[in-house]
């Protein structure tokens, strides 16, 4: 087992990591940015090194940095959490030549699977169902209208190399797709320095379903149920849920042995989630598999008991996972609610700056996850989640009763967040009856 790890990361995730750790043993080390110089999760980490100033790319995206405190630091392993370079092979390849180890999955596993086609690719060949959509990469626009015809639109366009939501456009004719096309390369050139795109079937009243899975290097790979995740606004989540509302036992049966064979066709170490849309008639296709853990990890953890990051670092380090399926029990039902430091009356502006006031809720059913306190300044170089509020019931109706009084008991001054969204989505009759599609709150927000 490792002695001594480096958090590649900061905020919420960080504070997670150093969490596991200290449980098993493990000394942190934290790295931060001259912008999270005086965040108070540093302090619970056995040592901090500044890397670099506030912007990402010369700090938490910055390789070269992370290894030289890496190399002073004396550690045996890289925790990256999740976003900077958690989904970047270069870096699990810089660590892998410097003889670090990388918890999460081999650069070679984590280049197929973050490779949208490629991954769709191995789908296919190990019988995991995909909706209609290109084989590969659209070199250009004729193509994409030849290939639009035949799948029907609407259609989506999307970047190979994407992720965060970012580089995808809808198509609902010729037209639309003529002028997207080109748009859609000149963003995903932008954003992810490659201008691969395809296509898939936009599907309109899809549900986000996605399963949580580990694998190890001994070739086991287990799941732990799935997670709703259909309340999105641009495509990014602010509810997830596990299990997923109105699924029954075959239908999770057949997603969870889906999500399983994908990691063993990679030969995957590691935690990793399996994303599928889900239509109106429940007929699942894979969305894409994300190589890291994920925000949303806690509502797995509540439904089953199990410490994902814990398994991630025993399995970084070559164990077996000490689990068997069997042992892995779907108890009762888990919602998360992202409070972002965002106003939702002002487009969702950014809200940083300093809390005079932080009071988190708590009591049966609850979990706070953040690395925010009272006198603590949000810095604005970064993502704007601020805390994750957890809660936990022997069923949805129990959960989302928890969920309710949780959100009334957290107050956040002098900034805008998302609670106050988060109050009147608990509430409202559509969700409270469960299985909304992914267009549900985009909707809602326009009315
Ligand atoms: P990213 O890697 O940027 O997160 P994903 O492929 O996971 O991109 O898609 C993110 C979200 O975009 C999905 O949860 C869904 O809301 C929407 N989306 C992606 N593909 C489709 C599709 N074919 N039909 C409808 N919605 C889609």
């Amino acid at each position: 087992m490792f002695q001594r790890i480096l958090i590649a990361n900061r905020g919420e995730v960080a504070l997670r990591v150093i969490r596991a750790a200290r449980e098993l043993g493990i000394e942190t080390v934290c790295i931060y940015s001259t912008a999270d110089r005086d965040a108070p999760y540093l302090a619970l980490a056995d040592e901090a090194i500044c890397i670099g100033p506030a912007t990402a790319s010369d700090s938490y995206l910055n390789i070269a940095s992370i290894i030289a405190a890496a190399e002073i630091a004396n550690i045996d392993a890289i925790h990256p959490g999740y976003g900077f370079l958690a989904e970047n092979p270069d870096f699990a390849d810089v660590c892998r030549s410097c003889e670090i180890a990388f918890i999460g999955p081999s650069p070679e596993a984590m280049g197929m699977l973050g490779n949208k086609v490629a991954c769709k690719q191995l789908a296919k060949k190990n019988k995991v169902p995909v909706f209609p959509g290109s084989d590969g990469p659209v070199e250009n626009e004729e193509e994409a209208v030849k290939l639009a015809k035949t799948i029907g639109y609407p259609i989506i366009i999307k970047a190979v190399a994407g992720g965060g939501g970012r580089g995808m456009r809808v198509a609902n004719n010729e037209a639309s797709l003529r002028t997207g096309f080109h748009n859609a390369q000149l963003e995903a050139e932008a954003a992810f320095k490659n201008n691969t795109v395809f296509i898939e079937k936009f599907l309109e009243r899809a549900r986000h379903i996605e399963v949580q899975v580990i694998g190890d290097s001994h070739g086991n790979a287990i799941h732990f149920f799935e997670r709703d995740c259909s309340t999105q606004r641009r495509h990014q989540k602010l509810i997830e849920e596990a299990p997923a509302p109105g699924i029954d036992a075959s239908k999770r049966d057949q997603l969870c042995k889906a999500a399983c064979r994908m990691l063993k066709a990679a030969s995957y170490c590691g935690a990793a989630t399996v994303e599928f849309l889900m239509d109106r008639k429940q007929n699942f296709g894979l969305l894409e598999v994300n190589t890291r853990i994920q925000v949303e990890h806690p509502v797995s953890e509540m439904i089953t008991g199990v410490d994902l990051v814990k398994l991630q670092i025993l399995v970084a380090s070559g164990e077996p996972i000490p689990l068997k399926q069997r042992d892995v029990k779907l108890r009762g039902h888990a919602m998360e609610c992202r409070i972002n430091a965002e106003d939702p009356d002002r487009d969702f502006a950014p809200q940083p700056g300093r809390l005079t006031r932080f009071d988190v809720p708590g009591g049966r059913g609850v979990r706070v996850d953040t690395h925010c306190v009272a006198g603590y300044s949000i810095p604005p170089n970064y993502d704007s989640m601020i805390a994750k509020l957890i809660t936990h019931g022997e069923d949805r109706e129990a959960c989302l009763a928890v969920m309710r009084r949780a959100l009334d008991e957290f107050h956040i001054e002098p900034i805008a967040t998302t609670i106050p969204l988060h109050r009147q989505l608990v509430r409202n009759s559509k969700f409270v009856k469960g299985g909304v599609s992914i267009h549900f709150l985009e909707r809602l927000l326009k009315q």
